[in-house]
């Protein structure tokens, strides 16, 4: 569904990613985990060209995103983003967070947005919330909410930047049960965490980065109980 090919990225003198290829194919469900500073925020804001890449190639049903007449508002429909920091809307109600863009983007009416936001939110277990507004939800439900709108556009991948990190450690399991949910729901994800049992329960495929490059890619099995790569060994090891 995405390939990268020879993915750079510069700022200034400073290497950030260094020769990225990486395939992600439709329903798989890929984690990104290594060292703060190794590159994982940056090659997921490159993929959805947040940071426009320096050079290499990145296409998407095989089409490359990268040249100018490549259609970029329909490719950032298809391809969600959730981060670390929610990103809501405060003035809105937790309902109109998720219809809204659905009107705005989508154009869809305003009973089927609200319908389709209905599902979503119960699916993450927000449909109590519909009315409040975001500053009088906890940092785990403001994640679920930004979850369900993302997940509202009908996106056919999700990236998600560490969705549990700035979470209080009891919000951070109702999040990940709804990030599970989806994966069984076939959506296509990406997700750099520092979850690790999370990361070895959820995925099809682990990737650990370290300055710039992809160390080593394989199963949860092959990462967690074989890593090959002394990096990863030393990498994991903290989370023993
Ligand atoms: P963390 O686990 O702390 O989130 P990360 O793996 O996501 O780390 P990145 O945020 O991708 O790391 O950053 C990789 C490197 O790129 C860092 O050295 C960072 O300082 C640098 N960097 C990121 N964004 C920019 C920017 N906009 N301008 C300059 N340097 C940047
Ligand atoms: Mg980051």
């Amino acid at each position: 569904l995405i390939q990268i090919n020879n993915l750079q990225k510069q700022f200034g003198e400073h290497e950030v990613l260094k020769d990225i290829n990486l395939d992600v194919n439709q329903g798989e469900v890929v984690s990104i985990i290594g060292r703060s500073g190794s590159g994982k925020s940056t090659l997921l804001r490159a993929i959805n060209l947040l940071e426009p890449p320096t050079s290499g190639e990145i296409t998407f049903h095989g089409e490359n995103i990268l040249t100018p007449k490549y259609n970029l508002t329909q490719y950032r429909a298809k391809v969600g983003m959730v981060f670390q920091s929610f990103n809501l809307f405060n003035n809105l109600s937790v309902l109109d967070n998720v219809v809204v863009p659905q009107q705005t983007v989508l154009k869809r009416s305003a009973d089927d947005a609200k319908a389709h936001a209905l599902e979503l939110l119960q699916q993450v277990g927000m449909d109590p919330f519909i009315n409040a507004k975001p500053g009088q939800l906890s940092g785990g439900q403001k994640q679920r909410v930004a979850i369900a709108r993302a997940v509202a556009m009908d996106p056919e991948v999700v990236l998600f930047d560490e969705p549990t990190s700035a979470l209080d450690p009891e919000m951070v399991d109702d999040v990940l049960a709804a990030m599970t949910a989806l994966a069984h729901t076939g959506l296509t994800m990406i997700i750099v965490t520092h979850e690790m049992a999370f990361a070895r329960d959820i995925s099809d495929r682990v990737v650990f980065m370290d300055q710039g490059v992809i160390a080593e890619e394989g199963s949860p099995e092959q990462i967690f109980n074989h890593p090959t790569q002394e990096s990863t060994q030393a990498f994991l090891k903290r989370y023993l």
